[in-house]
């Protein structure tokens, strides 16, 4: 599954986000740095107000959203890529993630101990981006003497690496992260196989106080700025209040379907659409009377592909997929409906499957 790494200097309010979105209290939050050190897993659904409507008119027993994995990842302070506090053990967990959500303080408590004594959510941004810079220049100089030996003997994919590599180091040595290195889409390939931390996309979340949960504050219109500089992703939550609220939940199954349908929860609901916005992924359905169920996928997945995510059997053996469009399912009434219309089509194997579609897969075993 796709995984979004959570990172932050201590005491930003990551494992307060953590718990809520993954609505427990496993990863306890303590005022002291290093509360964490095995990196918590969550699965979270992802927010979709579409399964609701197609199970209505499918009739179906259960509903299943589909889910985003979010990993904490606790301990990055300074000095984390010379392998202090715990530093190796932390990128290597930031390596294994497709992308980074990095929750910078926005919010002021004298309690809470401010690992540098002052909140600026900036420079705290830049402080941990520099520690996964110098990680990067470490690894990527580290891989230069073994390749150059292969592009003596004229291995191209050893020369299209090692030209990535040095236009990365260029912009690294610029103080810019990896990612605002320039390829065309063919490169992109080459540029993911070097598994740059800087290199993965990034999804600021401003941690504001209780009272500035709706309108942000002067710490988090800051971080937009820098983010709308960037292209990186922002949103603005208060992980203390969404903590509350997924606790509350908790007590009932009417506001634990609220919350699947990402009701009540706006913050969090953001944050996880956010994530799987930036990840690139779409939704489609399988419908039926047994259940209406949701399934993630990368923009641009084939129709095999997609079965596959169902089962390997499905992309071995297949034929070919049902096709309805959300819209005209739910205009149209539903299945019925929509065949009537002349809206269902069988799709082969070259189909890219699009956000939304409702999907039946035909396939020999
Ligand atoms: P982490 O080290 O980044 O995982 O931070 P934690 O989630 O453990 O939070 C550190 C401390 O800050 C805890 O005592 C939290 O209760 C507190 N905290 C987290 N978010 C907020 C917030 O929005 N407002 C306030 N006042 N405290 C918060």
């Amino acid at each position: 599954g796709f995984k979004c790494g959570i990172v932050g200097l201590p005491n930003v309010g990551k494992s307060t986000l953590f718990n809520a979105l993954t609505n427990t209290a496993s990863a306890a939050a303590a005022n002291y740095p290093f509360c964490t050190i095995e990196p918590n897993v969550g699965q979270v659904p992802v927010p979709d107000e579409r399964i609701y409507e197609l199970a209505k008119l499918a009739g179906s027993k259960e509903i299943i959203p589909t889910q985003l994995s979010f990993v904490d990842i606790a301990g990055l302070v300074r000095g984390a890529s010379k392998g202090e506090g715990l530093g190796n053990q932390f990128l290597a967990n930031i390596r294994e993630v497709d992308a980074i959500i990095h929750v910078l303080r926005c919010f002021e408590d004298d309690d809470i101990t401010h690992v540098d004594g002052r909140v600026n959510p900036v420079e705290d941004a830049d402080t941990i981006e520099t520690e996964l810079m110098l990680a990067d220049l470490d690894s990527l100089e580290g891989r230069i003497h073994g390749l150059s030996r292969k592009v003596r003997g004229g291995d191209k994919e050893a020369k299209a690496s090692m030209d990535m590599i040095e236009r990365c180091i260029e912009v690294l040595k610029e103080g810019k992260a990896a990612r605002l290195v320039d390829r065309t889409e063919e490169e992109e390939k080459t540029f993911e196989m070097l598994q740059l931390l800087t290199g993965k996309k990034i999804l600021y979340v401003c941690n504001v106080d209780e009272d500035s949960a709706a309108e942000g504050n002067e710490y988090s219109a800051q971080v937009e700025a820098m983010a709308a500089e960037q292209g990186a992703g922002c949103v603005v939550i208060s992980a203390a209040v969404e903590e509350e609220i997924a606790q509350l939940d908790e007590e009932g199954d009417k506001t634990e379907f609220l919350e699947t349908l990402g009701l009540g929860q706006t913050g969090l609901a953001r944050v996880i659409r956010a994530g799987y916005d930036l990840l690139e992924l779409i939704t489609y359905f399988t419908c039926g009377p047994k259940e209406t169920r949701a399934w993630t996928i990368a923009k641009g997945t084939k129709a095999p592909g997609a079965a596959g995510v169902i089962h390997t059997d499905f992309e071995r053996g297949f034929i070919r997929a049902t096709t309805i469009a959300y819209e005209d399912y739910v205009s149209l009434g539903g299945e019925q409906g929509a065949k009537d219309a002349g809206k269902q089509r069988d799709e082969g194997k070259e189909y890219v499957v699009l956000d939304g579609d409702v999907l039946l897969f035909k396939f020999n075993v």
